[in-house]
């Protein structure tokens, strides 16, 4: 049960005066939930409640007749309640302070009036509930506000009794004792109602905890491909789902292109398919979650290739991020066949931390590109190269291998953009990286080095093969022709210095690179469209 929260019930004054006072205790444990709307009783339900209780015509009557009868010592009603309240410590703690206890024995005559007035409409109802709502507020717990209104029966039942004459009759007490254990039995249901209702507040706090880790284990790398994986993986522990996948839409195409998945077996992706107007696809362009199931009537049943798998359900989310769509998310359950409402706005919150969390990482990745990749070519940029050619010679340092370096230099280039214009000079640079590329092993580095110079680490080997390597291409290039925009071609060559490490005359990676340049100098001395090494 909730602790006593020390407020007085008249503090703050404000509180009591205003319509409908707020809780902010309740508040400010969900961040997330909109302000609690006020609680107010529509006439209809009014009715339905007095109806309820043979609530009718005669009872307001005799309540009238009573309150005319009681006027003349209404005094009693309050001053007892005040000397029970105050002998309770839990209750006497909100009566503490200058003029409180006057103030609020002014309440309760009202109070009185208004329970004997023989109005019991919506007004009446309102301000029941706004008393209500400012003790809740105030801290107040249910079993005291019950015992209150004992009290005030066992208040008011003698005076009835002894205006009809007799006290001391069996049948008062049987009364009296009877209101005891209901009220006793309304505050262990209100108790009930208190308890589930902190229950899933529990439950929604700890929800909100575990989303808080998530969005700290998925932002914590850069790499795409880690953040996709952490996204799967977290989502299946939040949920207790078996598989997961992220797919992307490429606006291009119009089409799922690319997805990831965890969990699931490789005949299941095998088979994956996003067909236009499939589920993906209305997950996507309809911004909603959309559940697959098998249940009678179901909008998207299970495919044959689903209920093979041993899945019950799959739901799939949009993945949107600062409202541009990416793509969606798929959660897969095998061991029932929904996923309930409060799972779904867990899902669809994580949704929106990983479409960020993806974001993030690509434009990280973006980022890494345009420091290190040249534009025209999309090779490796000078930059680049001078970090990959610190780690080559450590490697080989270390390992005691050697490893190459070319350095190539197109040979009259300036007279391509002279003939052909600056556009003809880009698409035969672009051309010459895709052959530099193509004439490579993978594990070599390719890079535009300059204007139109390009050079290649090639790790692990020595002068000699290289060598075959670099004739390779000088061959290759002279005999491509290279297409131009306006569909002509031409014919280039390319000289080419080799410089090899480790090398008694180089020892950095200027010292090696000043090597590979002075070897394409002798080339173009040598008339150019050649291979040539330093002696
Ligand atoms: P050599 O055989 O002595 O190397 O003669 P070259 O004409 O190739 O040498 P030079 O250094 O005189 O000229 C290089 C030319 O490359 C000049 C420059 O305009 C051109 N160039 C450099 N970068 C680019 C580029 O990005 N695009 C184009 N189209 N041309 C470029
Ligand atoms: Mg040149
Ligand atoms: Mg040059």
């Amino acid at each position: 049960m909730a602790q006593l929260r020390a407020r007085s019930l008249d503090e703050p004054e404000a509180q009591l005066n205003a319509p409908y006072p707020e809780t902010p205790h309740k508040e400010s444990l969900l961040m997330h939930e909109p302000p609690t709307p006020t609680l107010e009783l529509a006439p209809d339900e009014i009715s339905q409640r007095k109806r309820f209780l043979d609530f009718g015509a005669q009872d307001i009557e005799a309540l009238k007749t009573l309150g005319r009868k009681l006027d003349g010592e209404a005094g009693f009603f309050v001053e007892d309640f005040y000397a029970h309240l105050l002998a309770f410590p839990e209750t006497a703690r909100f009566l503490e302070g200058d003029g409180r206890l006057e103030r609020l024995k002014q309440t309760q005559l009202a109070y009185f009036r208004s329970l004997l007035a023989g109005d019991y409409g919506r007004e009446y109802v309102r301000e029941r509930l706004r008393i209500g709502a400012t003790h809740d507020g105030a801290g107040l717990e249910p079993q005291w506000y019950l015992g209150a209104h004992r009290k005030y029966l066992a208040l008011m039942l003698p005076r009835i009794w002894g205006a009809a004459g007799s006290v001391d009759d069996p049948a008062f007490s049987a009364v009296q004792a009877l209101l005891k254990i209901v009220f006793f039995d309304m505050g262990l249901a209100i108790d009930a109602y208190i308890y589930s209702n902190e229950q899933s507040i529990r439950h929604q706090t700890a929800q909100l905890a575990a989303l808080n880790m998530v969005a700290i284990a998925i932002s914590s790398s850069l790499g795409l491909q880690d953040v996709l994986a952490k996204i799967m993986q977290q989502g299946i522990e939040l949920t207790g789902a078996k598989a997961a996948c992220v797919a992307f839409y490429d606006q291009d195409n119009g089409t799922f292109r690319e997805w990831h998945t965890q969990g699931l077996s490789d005949r299941f992706v095998d088979h994956m398919s996003f067909r236009p107007g499939g589920l993906a696809d209305e997950a996507f362009k309809t911004g909603s979650p959309i559940l697959s199931n098998d249940r009678p009537g179901a909008a998207h049943p299970l495919s044959r290739l689903a209920r093979e798998e041993g899945l019950q359900c799959f739901l799939c989310l949009p993945l949107t991020s600062r409202d541009y769509p990416m793509g969606v998310l798929y959660f897969y359950r095998c061991d029932r066949d929904t996923f309930l409402g409060g799972e779904i706005s867990l899902l669809t919150i994580f949704a929106s931390l990983a479409a960020g969390a993806i974001h993030n990482a690509r434009l990280h990745a973006q980022t890494q590109d345009m420091a290190t990749t040249d534009p025209l070519t999309a090779l490796y940029n000078r930059r680049a190269l001078d970090a990959r050619l610190e780690c080559e010679i450590l490697r080989s340092q270390r390992y005691g291998k050697p490893f190459s370096l070319m350095m190539l230099d197109i040979d009259h280039f300036k007279q391509v953009n002279d003939t052909h214009g600056h556009a003809a000079g880009d698409a035969v640079l672009s051309q010459l990286g895709a052959i530099l590329t193509r004439e490579t092993r993978d594990v070599d580095v390719v890079a535009r080095y300059g204007g139109e110079e390009f050079v290649v680490t090639l790790p692990e080997t020595t002068i000699e093969p290289t060598r075959q390597v670099a004739e390779r291409i000088r061959k290759k290039v002279a005999e491509t022709p290279f297409v131009l925009p306006h569909e002509t071609t031409v014919h280039i060559t390319v000289s080419i210095g080799l410089a090899c490490f480790p090398d008694a005359a180089a020892g950095t990676a200027e010292e090696i690179l000043g090597r590979a340049d002075r070897a394409l100098y002798i080339s173009k001395h040598l008339g150019r469209n050649r291979v040539s090494t330093l002696a």
